[in-house]
């Protein structure tokens, strides 16, 4: 009995000691409010950086000036270079979507902190999953456009943009250096941005260099109007073999309803086409450059609110069916 007891002991004491361990960098959020104003920021159990988080806190709390009334947000990067430790505070405040960072530079030497200086303020767009009042348990959906951009994609922007719906648009490089302000109302919008390859080609009848130039041209084209790069690839004709899958860095999001807009430029086949299939989970495949496109989407967006879907980009989709996108693999719908 005795010696059981004993037994028991020692095991409870080495899981509490493990506990104990496993806890101790363990980051939590903590929440702190002035001025009814929310200030979020992560906190380590260890007394080093807690201590620099404190002093940030205290010290220039008092000097922010706060525009945003609802949260501020506060991160740092803890890290050595050379011969230093440095520590980077990062602050956002998001207001309509925009999100403005400041950052605080210190360099730590001997256990004294030194500010380095005052770094510009950025200001970028929230690109998370930021539509509000998604309700996941309503069928969804997912709108891409492909080709784009050209004339006719503005007017497609305009129509999303006044339904308050999001969509995804997989664009061409080749069409990207005559539309670049196209291209920013489009990210401005909030629209998921894809890449579609730079012409077009058929990509299983070309070498490896040149499939990989087709992609990063692309890509980099985007990233220099967006300063993001695309997380999104369909190949042209959706065509992939295991070289392309290899090649590509980024999930292959490809439909299994197609519109066929480019063969009939008729906008009430277009809808029928949607309207008569559609189903949760489900990826649609359109061009943005064509007219009868957009007047099908006058016809098609209603109904599909109508009807209870909610319209969201591919990223969307897939994050609200809770499926973890990974790259390389081809996905043609969410369920
Ligand atoms: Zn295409």
């Amino acid at each position: 009995m005795k010696k059981s007891f004993i037994i028991c002991l020692i095991i409870f004491i080495i899981l509490f000691i493990i506990y104990i361990i496993k806890d101790k960098d363990k980051i939590n959020n903590y929440e702190y409010n002035k001025d009814n104003i929310n200030i979020i920021y992560p906190y380590f159990n260890n007394d080093n950086i807690d201590n620099y988080i404190n002093n940030y806190l205290i010290n220039t709390l008092f000097n922010f000036k706060i525009n945003n009334k609802n949260n501020l947000f506060i991160d740092y990067d803890y890290y050595n270079d050379m011969d230093n430790t440095n520590l980077t505070f990062y602050r956002y405040e998001i207001i309509d979507n925009i999100v403005k960072e400041y950052k605080d530079k210190y360099l730590i030497n001997n256990n004294k902190i030194n500010k380095v200086k005052d770094l510009d303020v950025i200001n970028y767009i929230y690109d998370g999953y930021t539509q509000k009042n998604i309700d996941k348990n309503k069928p969804m959906i997912a709108l891409t456009f492909d080709d784009g951009p050209n004339y006719n994609t503005g007017k497609i922007l305009d129509i999303l943009n006044k339904y308050n719906v999001k969509a995804t648009f997989f664009l061409l490089g080749k069409n990207i250096e005559n539309n670049k302000d196209i291209i920013k109302k489009m990210n401005g919008y909030g629209m998921e941005i894809g890449n579609h390859t730079y012409s077009h080609k058929l990509l299983t009848k070309l070498k490896k260099d040149k499939i990989k130039e087709e992609f990063n041209k692309t890509n980099d084209l985007i990233y220099s109007i967006t300063g993001k790069y695309p997380t999104l690839t369909r190949p042209s004709y959706g065509s992939t073999n295991n070289k392309i899958r290899k090649l590509i860095n980024t999930p292959i999001i490809i439909w299994d309803i197609d519109t066929l807009d480019w063969k009939y430029h008729n906008s009430n086949k277009i809808y029928n086409k949607v309207i008569s299939k559609v189903k949760d989970g489900d990826i649609i495949l359109m061009h943005d450059i064509y007219s009868a496109t957009s007047n099908s989407l006058e016809l098609i967006i209603p109904k599909l609110l109508e009807e209870g879907y909610e319209l969201v980009t591919v990223s969307e989709l897939f994050y609200y069916k809770e499926i973890t996108l990974e790259k390389g693999k081809v996905y043609g719908f969410a369920k």
